[in-house]
Order: structure tokens, then C-alpha cells, then sequence
């Protein structure tokens, strides 16, 4: 029953956070421009950061693509439902507040079934960011999702890939705009050479939404050596990329929680395996670190 209400409240405007494979999302009707304002909003998220829009299917993403370009295709057979987000064209169906403004659309089939069944269920496309407040921590278990953020919570167990979706535009040549967990050498064997975006921070940034401080803690998190002061936590985990992006989050919320007067964690290696966590490590960290090379 509990998808079935989700979804009628979907159909009347309302806002439902659910599972997904990456992060939990804060979900609206894509196509009721006022529903989506209402993410904005709850989030306090500026309207110049797109949303992600979810689909069932390849075929209803491209309802709301205007190009569908082979790499979309080799992509899309490939990765969805998965942790890859498209960038391309949009149709003019989906409303402006959506994309904030840009001609583009982020669309993504999401792997968790929970997501999947919401999305038929309400039969419209889903815009979701990560269900938290702008620049805390994204959630990947529905305990870790602010209370009054939504007004109806799925909970569909801990998030399995642990870190946001890899962005990947086809609007021009392919340019990876936010990387994941998906190795951009990965995509590459498929469709060819992928620019990769210059990190936030250091210029004009290639999309908006790419926000220097995102994804962060409130304790503050040094990212190699821990300062001498304070009380801190030395946070160990795993050696793999896919199994540490798996704990991230939910190692940094139930840290946050434990009142530390700070995180400190080692840095992976800046290899195309690690670059999405690294990018998260990264924007959370209180240190400054140079930008990956990104050397594939
Ligand atoms: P979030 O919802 O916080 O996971 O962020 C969504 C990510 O997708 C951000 O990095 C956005 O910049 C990116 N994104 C979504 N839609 C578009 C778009 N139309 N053009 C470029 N980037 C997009
Ligand atoms: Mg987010």
C-alpha cells in the first residue's frame, strides 16, 4: 500500500523521498513545475542547480530527450537501471525550474526497486536531488533523512553504491561532469574519449549544481594528517573503491552524531577507480587538496 499512496501523493504535488541505488531522493512530479519548486524550497537549494530527472525505462527517458545519440544508447543498454546519469537535449514537456533554465536534462533509471515501482506507480517522471539540506551530507538510509523534509518516506534499506549517481553529458562531445562510481576508463572502452570537467572551484563551472561545498559533514573532516588538538575519530574503511563509497556516508552521519572535535581520514589514490569518492572526500574535507589529474 505504501507505494501506492506514495505515489498518489506524487500526482497531487507533493514531495516523497525514496530509495535509490545512490542516495535516497527527495521526489516530485518533473513535469508540475510547482511540485518541483517545492524541492527547492525544502532544501534550500538555489534554483540554479538542476535536478536529476528518474525514469522507468530508456524509452521513457527518451520521451524527454530530443536527442538520443548512439553513446546514449550504448550507455543506457550498458548501465541503466544504474548509477549513470545522461545529460542531454530536453524536450520542451519538461519545465524550465527542473534544469534551471539550461536546454539540457539529467535523466537516470534508478536500480532499486522501490524506485522503479514509484515511478510507474505515480506514471510520471520523477525530478530528485539527494534527500537532505543543500551542502549536508546526502542520506543512503531513511534515517539519515531530516524529519519535515518530505512529506512521505519510502524506506527500501541502506543505499548499496553509497555515492551520487556519475554524470556524463552527450549534449556536445561526451564530458563527465560529475564522476561516480562507474570508472570514466569504463565508459570510455564503450563510446570513445570523455573530457572530463574542471572540478568546482577552480573557474566557471561546466554545469551549475557543482557546488565546491557539498556533501558535508558538520564535524569538520581533514582528509591525511588529523590536527594535534581536540578529540578526534581516525576513520578506517575499506580498501576497494565501490565497498568504501558504499560506507561513506553513513560512517561520516553516525560520526557526525558522536560530538568529535573532528574526522580525519586518509586520501585513496587519484586513479579513475577512486575519482568519485575522491570528489566527495574532497568537497566535504575542511583541507584544501589539489584537483585529481584525472590521468586515465
Ligand atoms: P544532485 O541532485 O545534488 O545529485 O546533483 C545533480 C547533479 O547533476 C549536479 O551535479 C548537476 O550539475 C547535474 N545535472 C543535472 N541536470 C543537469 C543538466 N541539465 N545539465 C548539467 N548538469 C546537470
Ligand atoms: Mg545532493
Amino acid at each position: 500500500m505504501s507505494i501506492q499512496h506514495a505515489a498518489e501523493l506524487i500526482r497531487a504535488g507533493r514531495l516523497v523521498a525514496f530509495p535509490t541505488e545512490t542516495v535516497y531522493g527527495l521526489g516530485a512530479n518533473a513535469l508540475d513545475p510547482a511540485a518541483v519548486a517545492r524541492i527547492f524550497a525544502a532544501k534550500g537549494r538555489p534554483r540554479t542547480s538542476p535536478l536529476i530527472v528518474h525514469v522507468e525505462s530508456a524509452a521513457m527517458a527518451r520521451e524527454f530527450a530530443s536527442a538520443w545519440p548512439d553513446a546514449a544508447g550504448t550507455l543506457a543498454h550498458r548501465y541503466w537501471p544504474g548509477p549513470l546519469t545522461l545529460v542531454l537535449p530536453k524536450r520542451a514537456i519538461i519545465p524550465d525550474i527542473v534544469t534551471a533554465g539550461l536546454p539540457t536534462v539529467g535523466l537516470r533509471v534508478p536500480a532499486h526497486p522501490l524506485a522503479l515501482e514509484l515511478i510507474r506507480a505515480a506514471g510520471v517522471p520523477i525530478a530528485a536531488p539527494s534527500a537532505n539540506r543543500f551542502t549536508e551530507l546526502s542520506p543512503t538510509a531513511a534515517g539519515h533523512i531530516p524529519e519535515e523534509l518530505a512529506d512521505y518516506t519510502l524506506d527500501g534499506g541502506p543505499a548499496r553504491v553509497g555515492i551520487e549517481s556519475t554524470v556524463l553529458s552527450l549534449a556536445a562531445g561526451p564530458l563527465l561532469l560529475r564522476p561516480g562510481v562507474i570508472p570514466v576508463t569504463e565508459i570510455e572502452a564503450l563510446i570513445g574519449p570523455v573530457e572530463i570537467a574542471a572540478a568546482a572551484g577552480e573557474g566557471p563551472h561546466a554545469s551549475p549544481g557543482m557546488h565546491e561545498r557539498h556533501y558535508r559533514p558538520r564535524t569538520p573532516l581533514y582528509l591525511g594528517a588529523p590536527p594535534a588538538e581536540g578529540r578526534g575519530l581516525i576513520l578506517e574503511l575499506p580498501a576497494d573503491p565501490r565497498e568504501f563509497a558504499s560506507v561513506l556516508y553513513d560512517r561520516l552521519h553516525t560520526a557526525d552524531a558522536e560530538g568529535w572535535d573532528w574526522i580525519a581520514m586518509a586520501l585513496p589514490p587519484d586513479t579513475p577507480e577512486w575519482a568519485g569518492v575522491r570528489d566527495r572526500l574532497r568537497r566535504a574535507g575542511s583541507v584544501g587538496l589539489p584537483a585529481d589529474k584525472g590521468e586515465r
